[in-house]
């Protein structure tokens, strides 16, 4: 170390700060904040208070506080119990591999439909600005030929300048939207594979945490949960299961085609 006459980087008070984080991070966990993975994330149905969690002989359980309300009904439910009901909330929203895989080619498909159109569409505006370009410089030839007057060729410059900033700003535009709605739809779909995978597996904070992804207002009412899926997630949380199933991709598949925005629709 040196005690040099320079600033130090780190101010002292950011170093500070940081010193403070780092004790609290490495101070040991209160025993109430061991591992209740469903801790703190439900509230109950009947009286809307939290659901918090303790253990009695060996396991968990959850129950509503019933701080506000102290003649609520709703009984303990086990962690067990409450680990399936995660898992089948999952299950609404996720979609098996089957189910994935072919809505990732359709996507695909449409993908490179949407970049050979565009590329179209494209060269279109770009071959339009170089006409534009070329009649300028007509424009410009005609004056300087004396063929029109200066009123003339200032009016027309400026019709075709107007003209050319138009489709050049449809250009940038274009590039901008373009088909990006894409790449999202495709991490929805392998979201949606992995609530699957999540559900399947036994790892309550992997499900508590995908629930918390897809759903707010979490409820438990008689040993039930329920949640108010957010936007993305509704149309599969609530199709019916069958809609979901392996069998019903080649009947049912239209449905995810539905919604696109301004898309063409598909019509198989
Ligand atoms: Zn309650």
């Amino acid at each position: 170390m040196y005690d040099g006459k320079h600033e130090p980087m780190i101010p002292k008070k950011l170093f500070e700060a940081c010193q403070k984080v780092m004790a609290d991070r490495s101070r040991p966990k209160k025993p109430s904040q061991k591992e209740y993975p469903y801790r703190n994330m439900l509230v109950c149905g009947e009286c809307g208070c939290t659901i918090t969690s303790e253990t009695q002989k060996g396991h968990n359980y959850y129950r509503c506080t019933k701080k506000r309300d102290k003649k609520c009904s709703q009984k303990y439910i086990r962690e067990e119990v409450l680990a399936e009901e995660v898992a089948n909330e999952l299950q609404k929203v996720s979609l098996s591999s089957a189910w994935a895989e072919w809505m990732l080619t359709e996507l695909n498909k449409e993908e490179a439909e949407a970049a050979q159109s565009g590329a179209v569409f494209a060269q279109n505006l770009k071959d339009k600005i170089k006409e534009l370009e070329g009649k300028l410089d007509l424009l410009l030839d005609a004056h300087l030929d004396g063929t029109i007057s200066r009123e003339e060729y200032t009016a027309k410059k400026e019709k075709i300048i107007n003209e050319k900033s138009e489709l050049s700003e449809k250009s940038k535009d274009f590039e901008r939207n373009g088909n990006h709605w894409l790449e999202p739809a495709k991490q929805f779909i392998l979201a949606a594979q992995q609530a699957k995978i999540i559900a399947l597996q036994e790892n309550p904070v992997a499900g508590r945490d995908f629930l918390k992804r897809i759903g707010s207002n979490r409820v438990l009412l008689s040993q039930k949960v329920a949640i108010e899926p957010k936007k993305s997630w509704q149309i599969l949380y609530n199709l019916p299961a069958e809609a979901r199933s392996a069998e019903a991709i080649n009947s049912q598949h239209t449905i995810w085609l539905r919604g696109r925005g301004s898309n063409p629709q598909p019509t198989g």
